[in-house]
């Protein structure tokens, strides 16, 4: 069984050390990936501490990977030694029922598999990118365009595709009104796609520090959230609204941004249920939804259109040893705007 090095967390408070990791074989349909980069998701902070349940520890995190196909199993058929391909928050699913075949996988009836904290079909627990190498099903497995570098094409992965996933299925275009809360790594994805897909995009950050940024990345507006002026102008402007936030706000102060028929769309995941006083989604007919991720031809999708209009993350690239730094940053909203990890920090695999 191939190991490979890692850096794993260990408990939910200490910081995570070098470790590794036990890939299986690759099997007929795997393909054995050189991870050249890993993101960091906010997703892999909540889960090590514990934010959405317990988790088995030793865990290595990461469902943000790109790198170089290193080994094929011998049915394979998408992909050969030495593409560019990357692997997102889902190893596995059914691939059976309705969602699958309607190539919504992240809502496979049976459950999908996570990359990371997922039992595998072996009933180990899946282990994730923050490490050299992964082993996958083809199916599970994208083509990064040639265009787009790997430590870029990393953070599009999740933050990418959980961001355009709502954005298509709500049809932001030209004429929509599309506001983004929250500018962290899915926050700014969101407004670069939003942008590209040719809505009118307006930022609404916690302050105006990232003000010149978020209009560089495509806003046409930016507001901040801690000026209580901010909800009275914009009563009944939105189209559409993307929350990124990983902690609980007053949606029903945001929920009063929304104009006639418009969706207030949650990917942001605390753990806290929320609360909505039903008055408020009464009021211009609204509604309250929420999105997971994407499917993998939509991944696929998200992939060609940001390298067809030239969209790809700001990153920070840094070594394995900087990453927990890197998670206290994350946590105090002070990350500009994706944190993306060099693999080959990691030693030998
Ligand atoms: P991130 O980089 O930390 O961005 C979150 C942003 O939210 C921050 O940059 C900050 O933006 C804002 N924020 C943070 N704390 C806040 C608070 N207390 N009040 C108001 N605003 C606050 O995180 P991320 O990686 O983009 O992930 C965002 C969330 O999406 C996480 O909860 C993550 O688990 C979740 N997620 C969900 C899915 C899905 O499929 N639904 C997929 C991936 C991630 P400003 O500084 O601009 O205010
Ligand atoms: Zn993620
Ligand atoms: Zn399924």
């Amino acid at each position: 069984m191939p190991t490979v090095a890692a850096y794993t967390a260990t408990s939910p408070t200490a910081p995570l050390t070098p470790g590794t990791v036990e890939r299986r074989e690759v099997g007929p349909k795997d393909v054995l990936i050189d991870i050249a980069y890993a993101g960091v998701c906010h997703s892999d902070i909540h889960t090590v501490r514990g934010d959405w349940g317990e988790v088995p520890y030793p865990l290595t995190v990461g469902h943000e990977i790109a790198g170089v196909v290193a080994r094929v199993g011998e049915e394979v058929t998408a992909h050969k030694v030495g593409d560019r391909v990357g692997v997102g928050c889902m190893v596995d699913s059914c691939r059976e029922c309705a969602n699958c075949l309607a190539g919504a996988e992240q809502y496979c009836l049976r459950g999908f598999t996570d990359t990371y904290n997922g039992t595998d079909r072996d009933g180990t627990t899946t282990q994730g990118g923050y490490s050299t190498g992964i082993v996958v099903d083809e199916h599970f497995v994208l083509r990064i365009p040639d265009t787009i570098p790997f430590e870029k094409a990393a953070p599009l992965l999740c933050a990418g595709i959980t961001t355009y996933s709502p954005l298509r299925n709500w049809n932001a275009g030209p004429g929509t009104k599309v506001a983004v809360v929250g500018l962290g790594g899915l926050g700014h994805m969101a407004v670069k796609i939003a942008h590209a897909l040719g809505a009118e995009v307006t930022v609404l950050s916690q302050s105006l520090k990232k003000r010149e940024d978020g209009l560089r990345f495509g806003a046409d507006h930016y507001h901040a959230t801690a000026d209580p002026a901010t909800f009275e102008q914009l009563a009944g402007a939105f189209d559409l609204i993307v929350n990124t936030v990983s902690a609980p706000i007053d949606l029903d102060a945001y929920l009063n941004l929304l104009a006639l028929d418009g969706t207030i769309v949650s990917v942001g995941a605390p753990p806290e249920p929320v609360s909505v006083t039903l008055f408020t989604l009464f009021e211009n007919r609204r509604s309250f939804a929420g999105s997971k991720i994407g499917g993998i031809a939509q991944t696929q999708e998200m992939l060609d259109f940001c390298a067809e209009h030239g969209i790809a993350p700001e990153v920070e690239v840094i070594a394995a040893d900087e990453v927990n730094d890197a998670w206290e940053r994350v946590l105090a909203s002070d990350v500009r705007y994706r944190f993306v990890i060099d693999t080959s920090t990691l030693g030998g695999s």
